[in-house]
């Protein structure tokens, strides 16, 4: 059949297909060690379920608006203005099928053909897909692990054009786990302000900081860089919340209106009882982010400690999220081919870098029990140590 060339030259996420894999494997009886999905293995915290069922039980089961449940937007909204230092109100705010649908909805009423967006990378494996989607052209930015994986903001200023649009940031980082610190956030923001251009900041992983590091939102630094930013949010990563599709879209009234448009003519809105449950993790107790932050912090010592012992190995540490980046080369193989053999030869799922724009590194999630870690970090030990 002949498919419509905008899809054709779309890759399918890597991510969700190892973690398909891996599932399948294991539902075959195998003994798979999978580090693919970012996806913590905790379940959602009982007073953010409960709601929903509440919400269930009180007939929150029609369509609802397309922009999301007024409560929510509130919600969010004071959560934007009250821990980030952003001043929004419920109008600019969009409730998304997740943080990914509101990347989504972001590229495709922005995006013009033939303009650009500036991607760092590594980078989360939807982006540059997304862009192409919506008919723009991403520019991929490469950063060392020696820069700490951070794009300077020279590099920022070098990929600039006049056909630039925006600029893609995402602190703390899928696949790395690099945050930037409060210093390198301002030199980008200065940067976006000079070169009149717009940044959507990728804050999915805010919550989960290690090392006592602290988040700033870009949008909160200056008016001039708060008219510029677009933020992308969502509740799986910190509330544990993946299969719930929860996300949100915040910025300037009229690209929330458009993205509202585009999103009545498409998923209309989102699961309705859901969202109740989104208020209940905003407003409810914070404590489960903490403990689950706390269970990530020890998974990661434990982590790094393991690959720093493997030969030839290199990782930085991450200061964020629940994602190492080790550097593979040693092994001698590109990182496709390496994920491959490792998944069929010894049953440990990673993602190769080459779906992140890094063919020298592998990703590994650490958000699975330490059992698994070890003995999936034995196994790919020994995979390293038989190509040496
Ligand atoms: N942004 C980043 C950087 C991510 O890693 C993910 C998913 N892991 C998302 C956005 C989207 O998350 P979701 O759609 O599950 O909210
Ligand atoms: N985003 C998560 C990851 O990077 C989940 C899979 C996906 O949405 O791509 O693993």
């Amino acid at each position: 059949m002949k498919l419509a060339a905008r899809i054709t030259q779309v890759s399918p996420s890597m991510t969700l297909a190892v973690a398909a894999k891996a599932k399948a494997m294991k539902a075959e009886g195998l003994d798979v060690c999978s580090f693919s999905a970012g996806e913590p293995d905790f379940g959602t915290p009982s007073h953010i379920k409960i709601a929903a069922e509440k919400a269930l039980e009180n007939g929150k089961t029609r369509y609802g608006p397309a922009a999301g449940e007024p409560p929510l937007r509130e919600a969010i909204a004071h959560k934007l203005r009250t821990e980030n230092g952003l001043d929004y109100q419920a109008a600019n705010i969009l409730v998304t099928n997740g943080g990914k649908q509101s990347l989504y909805n972001l590229m495709q009423v922005l995006l013009d053909p033939g303009d650009e967006v500036i991607i760092p990378a590594p980078y989360w494996v939807s982006y540059p897909e997304m862009v192409k989607l919506a008919g723009g052209k991403p520019v991929i930015v490469h950063t060392s692990a020696e820069q700490g994986f951070k794009m300077s903001p020279e590099q920022l200023r070098q990929a600039i054009t006049p056909q630039t649009r925006l600029v893609v940031f995402n602190s703390p980082s899928n696949p790395t786990g690099m945050v930037y610190t409060s210093d390198e956030v301002r030199a980008i923001a200065q940067v976006v302000i000079e070169k009149d251009i717009l940044v959507v900041s990728d804050e999915i992983y805010e919550k989960i900081l290690y090392d006592g590091g602290e988040h700033l939102s870009i949008g909160s630094i200056s008016p001039e860089i708060f008219e510029r930013t677009i933020v992308s949010h969502g509740f799986a990563k910190a509330y544990s919340m993946t299969g719930w599709r929860l996300g949100y879209l915040a910025g300037p009234v009229e690209l929330i209106q458009a993205a509202t448009t585009l999103q009545s003519q498409s998923t209309s809105n989102v699961c309705t009882f859901a969202q109740y449950g989104a208020i209940a993790a905003l407003q409810g107790p914070q404590d489960c982010v903490e403990e689950m932050c706390a269970a990530f912090a020890k998974r990661r010592t434990f982590m790094l400690e393991r690959l720093a012992a493997i030969p030839g190995v290199t990782c930085p540490t991450p200061h964020g999220a629940f994602y190492v980046f080790p550097n593979i080369s040693v092994a001698g193989l590109p990182s496709l081919e390496f994920c491959d053999q490792l998944l069929e030869k010894h049953q440990v799922a990673t993602v190769p870098g080459i779906a992140f724009g890094a063919d020298d590194c592998i990703r590994l999630s650490y958000a699975t029990d330490l059992e698994t870690i070890q003995k999936g970090l034995d196994r790919l030990e020994g995979f390293i140590r038989q190509h040496l």
